[in-house]
Order: C-alpha cells, then sequence, then structure tokens
C-alpha cells in the first residue's frame, strides 16, 4: 500500500488541522521509510519488515516519532497525530502485504500479489476519502485540487501494472484471478513483454 497512507494523512489533517501536511505525510510513510534505512546494513526485507511493520517495535516507532514531533513542534497535537500516523500504517498494510503483525501472529491479507483489483479499489475509497474529509477543513488551494487524488491514484495504478508484469506470462492480464486469461476479451487479453521471455506452452492456463 502507498497512496492509502497519504489518504490517512489528509484524513488526519481535517483532525489536526495546525499540523503540516508534510509532517503528516512523512509519519504515515515513516514505517515503510525506515526499511530504506535498514537496506545498507544487509537486512533482508523480511527481517527489517520484522523491526519497522512488526509489534513491539512499531508501537515503540510510533512512541518515539510522536515524542520527537511533540518536543521538536512544542504541539500535543503534532505528537499525538505522528504516533496515531505511524500506528494507521500498519493496519492499513495488513490489507495489502503478507507482513505478520509479531513472529507467528496474524499476517496480511496479501491483496497486493493476489487480489490487486481489491488493493487498488481500497487505496481509491481510503485515498479519496480522506482528501475529501481534508479538502472541506480548510487546507490550502493546491491541495484542494482535484488532480492531487487522481494524480496520486495514476501512480498507485503504475505500480499495480508494474506487479502485474512480473507475473507469469499465462497470469498476466486485467481478470485475473477472477477469470483466467484466454484472450477471448480485452480484459482477459494477456500483457505480451518484450523483456520478458514467453512461455508458449502455458497458452491455457
Ligand atoms: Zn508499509
Amino acid at each position: 500500500m502507498i497512496v492509502g497512507h497519504i489518504g490517512a494523512a489528509f484524513a488526519a489533517r481535517r483532525r489536526w488541522p495546525h499540523v503540516s501536511l508534510a509532517i503528516l505525510i512523512v509519519a504515515s510513510l515513516l514505517p515503510d521509510l525506515l526499511r530504506v534505512l535498514f537496506l545498507p546494513f544487509g537486512l533482508f526485507s523480511q527481517q527489517s519488515n520484522v523491526y519497522t511493520h512488526g509489534v513491539p517495535w512499531i508501537v515503540l516507532i510510533a512512541a518515539a516519532s510522536g515524542l520527537i514531533a511533540w518536543r521538536a513542534l512544542r504541539s500535543t497535537s503534532a505528537g499525538v497525530a505522528v504516533a496515531v500516523l505511524v500506528l494507521s500504517h500498519v493496519v492499513l498494510d495488513m490489507s495489502s502485504g503478507t507482513k505478520e503483525l509479531w513472529r507467528g501472529g496474524p499476517r496480511g491479507l496479501d491483496l497486493d500479489a493476489s487480489y490487486w483489483q481489491y488493493e487498488f479499489a481500497l487505496e481509491a475509497v481510503v485515498l479519496f476519502a480522506g482528501w475529501w474529509l481534508m479538502r472541506g477543513g480548510g487546507v490550502g488551494r493546491p491541495w484542494r485540487l482535484w488532480r492531487v487524488p487522481v494524480l496520486l491514484l495514476a501512480l498507485e495504478l503504475g505500480v499495480m501494472v508494474a506487479a502485474v508484469y512480473d507475473r507469469p506470462y499465462a497470469k498476466r492480464c486485467w481478470i485475473y484471478p477472477f477469470a483466467p486469461c484466454d484472450d477471448n476479451n480485452p480484459l482477459a487479453h494477456r500483457w505480451w513483454a518484450f523483456w520478458q521471455p514467453v512461455d508458449l506452452t502455458a497458452r491455457r492456463p
């Protein structure tokens, strides 16, 4: 999940109108930003997920970032908003990814990989709802424009399309997994990619 988190930041802006939108957006994406910081240390993604998205670490990250925001900005609402958004990140990620909430704990629904259409719809709903809430709460003009959620959704669509291209050729169409990719209509038409070899033995999945 990417833009769904930003939708949560937009909604938070309505609740906490005096906290800067930039800070709210960074807080909503903080667990993913921290995961990027782990990369140079050679931690595999599964391990860095535990430390940036798993309990108890995520609770510590929420508390620490909330405290830093509270002290640095001298604002209780900034501290509360940051902590709540960091926690909301993990809740929203449970829909898209497969990460464990804690070691041996419940796993995410993995909509990203299996039912990306649901994932896209969910992100669109969260994004538009958050943006709509923010829009009614007196935010600056550029953020009130329709192109804000539309551009963000286009970005998300690009990510999802890349994920579909990542599939084997037999499963690479809009409609999969609701129906097989059998080339009978545009939605079931398989996407050819010049950079990937085509497995012609998989013509009828
Ligand atoms: Zn995440």
